[in-house]
């Protein structure tokens, strides 16, 4: 599919530039052609004129000059027909050089396109294998019950909590999803002057974690920066091992949060704001690898920065900068 837009890219590169470069051609052979014309109108009246004087001169028995080479018609065409083959050349080696330039040109203008294409299928098969994990648990859930006449009323009950388990994983993954793509499509948030002192005392509410906070005012979207600090609290007491978490803010729009959990190495840091990564430590624990891709779509909505600093078994700091 890419490779047929590239080619038909190219085409309009090509007939743009060919266009212009034909049109040039004509008008600068008009302008030649005319020179030419009047050149040999010239030659003519010359010629002409230099035969009348040689007859008056033969008539009355004078010795007539010598003939003056003078440039004839013919090369006057010679030159009309090299000019032309000059301006033929000259188009064809546009036409083969746009056509390479358009050809590289045209790959280079989709590959973007290309690369998100292909980020949303992988996104795409990524939220239906984890969708089909709890619908096929809640199918041979059901259908096991079903088939079974004796289920007692406490059995029931069993099966009916373990389904709302699976219904539950189920409405938290689209619920992720929904806040992915809202923040993803990159709508322009309403903003106004928020503090991160504030919007940290409302995600943590009644969470147990050690507050360093200065009133730190940014101009941002409230809901969006809760919904972010929660997301990095949420991780911090995931993988946090149930030591102190500390959450800071300074003055010049600055965020803190930090543990002293598992941490993460240094070749996974790179792909922990990928959608859908989980690295294997984390697989204990409940998520589906999209809370940091959340995180850095709030973050980029707000044109700020979010780093991260982790030591594996030692902790991790996210620094987040609006
Ligand atoms: P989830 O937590 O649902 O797996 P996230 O997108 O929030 O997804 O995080 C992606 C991965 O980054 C996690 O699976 C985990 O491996 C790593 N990670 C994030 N925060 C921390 C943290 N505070 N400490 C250690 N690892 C973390």
């Amino acid at each position: 599919m890419f490779r047929r837009a590239r080619i038909k890219l190219t085409a309009w590169y090509l007939a743009i530039i060919m266009a212009i470069s034909i049109s040039f051609s004509v008008v600068i052979f008009v302008g030649i052609n005319r020179e030419l014309s009047r050149f040999s109108v010239l030659i003519h009246l010359r010629q002409d004129r230099a035969n009348q004087i040689n007859l008056f001169l033969r008539n009355n028995g004078l010795p007539t000059p010598p003939e003056i080479q003078t440039a004839d018609l013919e090369s006057v065409e010679e030159a009309r027909s090299r000019i032309i083959s000059i301006l033929g050349l000259i188009n064809l080696s546009i036409l083969i050089l746009a056509g390479s330039g358009g050809y590289f040109l045209a790959g280079r203008t989709l590959e973007p396109i290309r690369k998100n294409m292909e980020d949303q299928k992988e996104f795409v098969s990524n939220a239906s294998h984890e969708l089909r994990t709890p619908l096929t648990a809640l199918t041979s859930e059901i259908e096991v019950a079903l088939r079974d006449r004796k289920m007692t009323a406490k059995e029931s009950r069993g099966l009916l909590k373990s389904n709302l388990e699976e219904v539950k994983k189920m409405s938290k993954l689209s619920n992720y999803l929904l806040k992915l793509n809202r923040y993803e499509t990159g709508r322009e948030l309403p903003k106004t002057d928020v503090d991160l002192k504030e919007v940290v005392l409302r995600a943590i509410s009644k969470q147990k974690v050690k507050t360093e906070l200065t009133k730190a005012v940014v101009n941002g979207n409230e809901d969006a920066l809760i919904e972010l600090v929660s997301i990095l609290l949420d991780n911090a007491f995931k993988y946090g091992n149930g030591k102190e978490i500390v959450i800071r803010t300074k003055k010049e729009g600055f965020l803190e949060i930090e543990d002293h959990g598992i941490g993460i190495s240094k070749d996974e840091i790179p792909h922990i704001f990928d959608r859908f990564y989980r690295s294997d430590k984390s697989r204990g624990a409940d998520g589906y690898g999209l809370g940091l891709s959340i995180a850095k779509s709030i973050v980029d909505l707000h044109g700020g920065t979010i780093n991260v600093e982790s030591k594996l078994g030692k902790g991790t700091k996210f620094t987040v900068k609006i």
